[in-house]
């Protein structure tokens, strides 16, 4: 032991003498300079003719003029507004779109990280540089974003949730055991799963509090009011949020009391709940427009034509309610839920937004400043300003006026000060 802690200051005496006998003139890195018609800062300014310096993977300054031997890429006359922030994604759902519904399962999880790797680039086409990715199994999420982040991946930023909390669904079958992953009923398996998820790198916990998914919308209540607190008081402990899935206004009403830091999906949210998640600032994520790409995709995904009308005035209410949360000052913000083939269209929820009633501007910051507060990284993403990562979403228009230029324009994006995907253009 007490070696051990004489190697340990050795170590460390050693560290600072090699930092300190770094030569004193090491090149520092080279400036680059992005010039854009117009630049929406995500802070509330408009910046014309602007200049965003990098140094980095960090805005270093944000003005009107190109510090000297910057290397310059001119994109002007287009505008950039801060990468975008979708916080429900599942990257890790792939549809291999030679096959058939039947012939999607059972792939080795080696093989879909891999080929999820298509889903990521979409995103990044999209403009979308960080993900908050809500559910995903044998931990390919915490993969993904492990790679991405050494540069071993293209993608966006991922900050995941490993297995989604769910009750057993199925009675057990004579010899056969299923896999745990995130299966858990009563109080004390949910502390555990909770803790499984955190000890294997979790950022964020996933509680699936209601029924739901894909065709079918119903909204039973999953998990009891104590389940969902037990929940959020081990993710609070740790330091880590949760977001809790409800279908339906019941199970949202108890994720908020339980003190969920966001509610995803839910429709009939009572108004006393809407208040209470008003006051304590907690975030509601609609997914409004996850439910029309089920009905656009659905003869691919092999969904049946017979339950579209139930899937449409689900989208309805789900309109409707985003109406009224958004009159209650909830704050909201974009998640797209996108699986399987919706990659690439993961900001189109804004356009949902507009339809529910929000400006441009308004709409804008819950993919920008509004979700940064839900991911705790006000500083660091959803804005362009010195110290922020270099991430930006170059479009085409001007998306005060018009949100589509943000949803179905985007030329090129930069993550962290490189070009991640379309084409901004050759540096000079
Ligand atoms: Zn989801």
């Amino acid at each position: 032991m007490k070696a051990l802690r004489l190697l340990c200051t050795f170590a460390l005496l050693c560290a600072s003498c090699l930092a300190q006998s770094q030569p004193a003139s090491a090149p520092a890195p080279k400036l680059k300079a992005f010039r854009f018609g117009k630049l929406i800062d995500g802070r509330g300014k408009v910046w014309n003719d602007a200049v965003v310096v990098v140094k980095g993977d960090r805005v270093d300054a944000v003005g009107s003029t190109v510090p000297e031997g910057a290397e310059v890429t001119d994109l002007r006359p287009l505008t950039a507004v801060p990468g975008l922030i979708d916080v429900h994604t599942h990257l890790t759902y792939y549809w291999d779109a030679n096959a058939s519904p039947q012939q999607q399962g059972g792939r080795l999880p080696q093989m879909l990280v891999f080929l999820a790797q298509e889903n990521a680039r979409k995103t990044l086409e999209s403009g979308v540089t960080t993900v908050r990715d809500l559910g995903a199994g044998d931990y390919n999420d915490i993969v993904m974003r492990d790679l991405i982040n050494r540069g071993a991946m293209a993608g966006p930023r991922m900050f995941v949730s490993g297995y989604g909390l769910h009750v057993s669904g199925r009675p057990p079958r004579p010899g056969y055991v299923v896999p745990p992953g995130g299966n858990a009923d009563g109080v004390p398996e949910v502390m555990r799963v909770v803790r499984e998820q955190i000890g294997a790198g979790a950022d964020w916990i996933k509680m699936y509090a209601s029924s739901g998914t894909g065709f079918d919308v119903s909204t039973h209540q999953t998990y009891t009011y104590d389940e969902m607190r037990a929940a959020v008081e081990v993710a609070h402990n740790w330091g880590k949020k949760i977001a809790i899935h409800s279908y339906g206004g019941n199970g949202a009403r108890d994720a908020v009391r339980a003190g969920a830091d966001s509610v995803e999906h839910a429709i009939d949210i009572d108004d006393a709940t809407l208040a209470d998640m008003a006051k304590r600032g907690i975030f509601y994520v609609p997914t409004v427009d996850h439910n029309r790409y089920y009905i656009d995709a659905h003869t691919q995904l092999g969904y049946p034509d017979r339950q579209i009308p139930a899937v449409q005035a689900y989208i309805d209410k789900n309109l409707e309610t985003v109406r009224r949360a958004h009159r209650a000052g909830v704050k909201i913000a974009m998640g797209s839920d996108a699986v399987y083939t919706m990659f690439g269209q993961n900001t189109r929820e804004l356009e949902q937004f507009i339809k529910a009633g929000m400006t441009p501007t308004e709409a804008l910051a819950t993919a920008t400043s509004r979700a940064a507060a839900l991911m705790g990284m006000e500083k660091d993403i959803g804005i362009v300003a010195p110290g922020s990562f270099a991430d930006l979403a170059v479009i085409d228009g001007d998306p005060l006026a018009d949100i589509t230029a943000v949803t179905r324009h985007v030329r090129c994006t930069i993550k962290g000060g490189a070009v991640v995907a379309g084409d901004c253009g050759k540096a000079k």
